[in-house]
């Protein structure tokens, strides 16, 4: 649900300079004050207004195996070959339609200075693999001015990059997948049969997208976990981005 702060004029006072120099609040509580009973209420709903401006996460995770086996390849961020394990790609507001907030706020940049007790984890958990290789900075740098800004109003940017930590940590896709004897062996396995297998695990229902390897078979690359606006609480997503895949899709090793 989109907030909009609505201003009710209260006061039938012809002289609206008056408000609009001074502020409604501020005016109409100098010329006539209302008991608070009546100002408190008005005041919660402009808060929760501002509070936040999006409806849910998309919390992505990608196979780094498919990220890396398609014709484009991939590049080893500088600390190394990460661990085979789902990779967070990113943290991303959304609205219930399906289109999504992006690039909020330029004067609030990346700054790793405000992660730094959280990048040696955000090295392992969140690596990039794009090329040129790089330590990560730039994709963090990316997520967090692409998406992190859209929801600075519940989390900092400490907080942002904390909370993906802490979903990480909530969700174990791989092993998820592999109790249910889906393993990154280069097989084939129905996409059916991975949803199904996350879904019994976490109670709600996740979104695989696909990419192609080299030869043109479908891939599971990532997959989609819709997250509460306090980016705590897995919840049923209210909308499912539209990329699909085949009905059997490979699941390659790293
Ligand atoms: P693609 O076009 O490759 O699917 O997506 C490119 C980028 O657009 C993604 O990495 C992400 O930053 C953004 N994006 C794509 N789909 C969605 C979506 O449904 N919600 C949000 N919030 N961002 C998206
Ligand atoms: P998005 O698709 O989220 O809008 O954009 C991702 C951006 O981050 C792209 O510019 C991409 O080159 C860069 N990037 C760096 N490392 C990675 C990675 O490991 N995975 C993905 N999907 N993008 C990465």
């Amino acid at each position: 649900m989109r907030h909009h702060v609505v201003v009710v004029c209260l006061t039938s006072d012809p002289d609206t300079s008056i408000r609009e120099k001074e502020g409604f609040f501020a005016a109409m509580t100098r010329r006539n004050p209302p008991p608070v009973s009546l100002l408190l209420p008005l005041l919660a709903v402009a808060t929760t207004s501002l509070a936040q401006d999006f409806d849910f996460f998309y919390f992505v995770l990608q196979w780094p195996g498919s990220y890396c086996d398609t014709a484009k390849s991939c590049c080893y961020p500088t600390s190394g070959k990460p661990a085979a394990d789902f990779g967070i790609h990113g943290l991303w507001p959304n609205y219930n339609d399906g289109s999504y907030p992006s690039n909020c706020d330029p004067n609030n940049p990346y700054d790793a200075s405000k992660v730094r007790d959280l990048l040696s984890t955000m090295r392992q958990k969140w690596p990039t693999l794009a090329c040129p290789s790089s330590d990560g900075t730039q994709f963090w740098t990316h997520e967090w001015e692409k998406h992190g800004t859209c929801s600075e109003s519940v989390l900092d940017q400490h907080g942002y990059f904390q909370a993906a930590l802490k979903l990480k940590k909530q969700v174990d896709v791989l092993q998820i997948l592999q109790d249910a004897g889906i393993q990154p062996d280069g097989g084939d396995y129905s996409l059916k049969s991975i949803v199904s297998a996350i879904s019994d695990a976490i109670g709600y229902t996740p979104w695989i997208e696909c990419n192609n390897d080299e030869a043109g078979n479908s891939q599971l690359y990532q997959v989609y976990l819709c997250v509460d606006t306090s980016a705590a609480k897995l919840i049923e997503c209210p909308v499912l981005p539209r990329k699909r895949c085949g009905s059997e899709i490979e699941f390659p090793s790293f």
